[in-house]
């Protein structure tokens, strides 16, 4: 009877806390979409109150009409994605290192934006998983490594294959992480500094999907200081078994 009590004050605070893990996400997520529709609400009301407008005002409005819409769509993609995440096939043999030249060619143009240099370094390996997932993950890592990097600032991406394993890591020249919210980060719409990632256009829903692909993979993810200042993120997974 002692261990069946505590069976059910187990499963009862587990399904607690996936509750109230679910009333956060929605929290969040609803607060999130409030803002922009906020902005877009009052920009219309100005508008239309000023009664006649010249190129200047139209223009202005349309910005900001047109900035709001894009932060709307960004957010209810990610949440889309996160949501889906279970129905897309792993099952594709998928080469690291083209993938991850591919994402940083495709991140280049940010990259000399905000004067950042990018360098690849990757060994041939292959793993078993869903390309679009794992090219969408390791986007997530580089852009964040550009994002938040000083201006000339470098970011490495390198791979390192072990027997049954191998160690993809990102690390930049940024601010760096403090070490008390490694966790937290990985929350969905976790922000360390929340006016700096708004204003770059992050909901903080980057990272949370990149743990959502790496576990979904069987794999493993941490963040450590990178040895030249800055973050270093692992993202560790399995190698596809080769028949030889
Ligand atoms: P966002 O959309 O805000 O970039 P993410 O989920 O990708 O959201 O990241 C969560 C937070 O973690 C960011 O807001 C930022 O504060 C911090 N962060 C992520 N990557 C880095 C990095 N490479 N260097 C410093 N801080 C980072």
């Amino acid at each position: 009877m002692a261990s069946l009590t505590t069976s059910f004050n187990t499963m009862s605070h587990n399904l607690y806390e996936a509750f109230e893990q679910q009333r956060r996400f929605s929290q969040s997520a609803a607060h999130e979409l409030r803002t922009p529709l906020a902005v877009l609400k009052t920009k219309v009301e100005l508008f239309r109150k000023k009664g006649c407008f010249g190129p200047a005002d139209t223009l202005e409005f349309l910005d900001v009409t047109e900035r709001q819409i894009d932060r709307l769509s960004a957010l209810v993609a990610d949440l889309l994605e996160l949501t889906n995440m279970d129905a897309v096939p792993c099952n594709e043999s998928v080469s690291l290192s083209p993938l991850l030249q591919g994402v940083a060619e495709e991140l280049f143009p940010l990259a000399v934006q905000k004067e950042v240099h990018i360098s690849v370094d990757v060994p041939c390996c292959t793993v078993i998983g869903s390309r679009a997932l794992l090219e969408r993950a390791f986007f997530n890592l580089l852009e964040n490594a550009i994002k938040y990097n000083r201006p000339q600032g470098g970011v490495e991406i390198r791979a390192v294959c072990r027997k049954s394993q191998v160690d993809v890591s990102i690390s930049d020249q940024g601010s760096g992480i403090p070490h008390d919210l490694r966790e937290e980060i990985f929350e969905p719409f976790f922000r360390v500094d929340k006016s700096r990632s708004r204003q770059m256009g992050g909901a903080g829903l980057g990272l949370s999907l990149v743990r959502s692909v790496v576990a979904l993979h069987h794999g493993r993810i941490r963040v450590e200081d990178a040895p030249g200042g800055g973050s270093l993120f692992v993202v560790s997974l399995p190698l596809a078994h080769t028949s030889s």
